[in-house]
């Protein structure tokens, strides 16, 4: 069966908190793939704006921005690692003021469009887990598997909150809630690549599912796709 080993092309696609990091990370390192965190590279793009002293608005300062930088992936077993003209910045990407601005840099089209063509340069292999909010819809259109990955936004919110261990402290669980709705609100209402689920994906709630139940449903999707090769 030469064809069941196929390296496919597999998107997952969903709102924040979903829980499409985990997921792609598990099923990666289950199936020898590389996962790519397409939302780490808009994050990287927003930290050298506002180091830069670029306006979140400007379309064409943020294009040439994006046109003068290295945006590095490094997919591990718990994640990527995300390497912004050669300096680490992994855990400087994940704080809140970048979580704001990667939302709104990525409205963009010239944005998005310089975006979308860097992330099929690393899918021309196969062999990836690409997880984003375009990637059924605009990255790879014809990607082998599509899974669209939502939850109830409370089971999100409280994901979040735990996430950043903030259950104790209710200020900062309100903002955290009040964040991601704002960031869901603005990922599906932009004119460009909104957030929305490809015609040909599979949906999958995860409100009630756990990590691994999710994980080896993605799977059996996935060998059946090779299997029918
Ligand atoms: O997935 P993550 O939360 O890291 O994404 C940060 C932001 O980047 C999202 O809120 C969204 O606005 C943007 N994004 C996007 N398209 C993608 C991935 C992320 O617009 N494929």
């Amino acid at each position: 069966m030469p064809n069941a080993k196929r390296k496919l092309v597999i998107a997952i696609d969903g709102p924040a908190g979903a829980g499409k990091s985990t997921i792609a990370a598990r099923l990666a390192q289950k199936l020898g793939y590389i996962n790519l965190e397409s939302g780490a590279m808009y994050r990287a793009l927003a930290l050298k704006a506002i180091q830069q002293n670029v306006s979140q608005d400007s379309e064409r300062e943020l294009l040439a921005l994006a046109q003068s930088s290295e945006i590095r992936l490094q997919p591990t077993g718990e994640g990527n690692r995300v390497f912004l003209d050669g300096a680490d910045v992994s855990a400087r990407i994940r704080e809140r003021d970048i979580t704001d601005a990667a939302s709104r840099v990525s409205v963009h089209p010239a944005v998005r469009a310089w975006m979308v063509a860097r992330q099929r340069e690393m899918g021309l292999r196969g062999g990836i887990i690409m997880e984003g909010r375009d990637i059924g819809t605009k990255v790879f259109p014809d990607a082998d598997l599509k899974i669209f990955l939502d939850a109830a936004p409370e089971v999100r919110q409280e994901r979040r909150i735990q996430q950043h261990g903030a259950a104790a402290d209710q200020e900062q669980a309100r903002r955290l809630a009040a964040d991601l709705a704002e960031r869901d609100r603005r990922d599906r209402t932009r004119a460009a690549s909104p957030l929305q689920s490809a015609p040909d994906a599979v949906h999958i709630d995860s409100s009630a599912m756990g990590v691994d139940e999710v994980v080896r449903r993605v799977e059996e999707l996935a060998l059946a796709r090779m299997a029918a090769d």
